[in-house]
């Protein structure tokens, strides 16, 4: 069994139908998700995303806002959905520690990969808020990032997809499943895992990843005992 994990919330699974904003209902699922993961002795870090508040992409499409500032703007998203995601897993009685890769004192932890460490050896969430701190890059890359960092032996990336597919399954009928993959064949383009710079890093540093469904419930405990069927693997 995984020892050590680090789960990926994009901000879009946050926002429910409404399709925007923060669903408490989501943030329950969530939360009780990851209780049955700490329950079975497994540590885990959560890194979350911000695109049901503000991309910097969108933000900047008109040309008011500069792409740099709806990129932080976008940051800042996520340090929100951080906060919430924390908010719920203490709610049902986890010990969980916010850090924010932008310095925010007064709202959570600064990043700091021994204290993250700790945290995750005494049993506590840790949600990694802020993305990497730099413009350009996405939540999934922080995702990679701390992944690496934190030395965990496996990254999911929990979606509302139930795997990868070798080519885009709302447009073609006959897209197929991949059960596992390459880094290599993550980064050609018709496959849309995650960014390339996210997907390079994580060959880099021979991470695995798998896309699962997260609405599933039991899907995240399974494929920490090694059910990867519930999903798709990159390694
Ligand atoms: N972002 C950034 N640097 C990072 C991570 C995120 O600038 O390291 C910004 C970027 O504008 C991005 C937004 O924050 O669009 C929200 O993150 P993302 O789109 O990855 O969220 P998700 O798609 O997972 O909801």
């Amino acid at each position: 069994m995984t020892k050590r994990v680090l789960v990926k919330f994009s901000g879009e699974a946050l926002a429910g139908k409404e399709g925007y904003g923060i669903d408490t209902k989501i943030l329950k699922f969530i939360a009780n998700e990851i209780k049955t993961l700490i329950d079975a002795g497994v540590e885990v870090a959560i890194v979350v995303g911000g695109g049901n508040i503000i991309r910097g992409v969108s933000a900047a499409a008109d040309g008011i806002i500069k792409r740099t500032s709806g990129d932080y703007m976008g940051m800042l998203a996520t340090v929100i959905n951080g906060v919430a995601i924390q908010e719920a897993l203490e709610h049902i009685g986890l010990e969980a520690r916010l850090q924010s890769a932008i310095d925010m004192h007064e709202i959570g932890e600064s990043f700091i990969v021994r204290r993250a460490r700790r945290h995750l050896e005494k049993g506590r969430v840790v949600v990694f808020a802020g993305g990497t701190g730099n413009p350009y890059f996405t939540t999934d890359t922080a995702a990679t990032l701390r992944a690496s960092e934190i030395e965990a032996e496996l990254l999911i990336k929990a979606t509302k997809v139930d795997g990868v597919y070798d080519k885009d399954p709302n447009k073609y009928d006959d897209a197929v499943k991949l059960d596992t993959l390459s880094y290599e064949q993550a980064l050609t383009k018709e496959i849309k895992v995650m960014d390339d710079t996210s997907i390079a890093l994580a060959r880099e540093n021979g991470l695995p990843i798998v896309v699962c469904n997260m609405f599933e419930e039991g899907n995240l405990l399974a494929i920490i005992k090694g059910d990867m069927s519930l999903g798709s693997i990159v390694k």
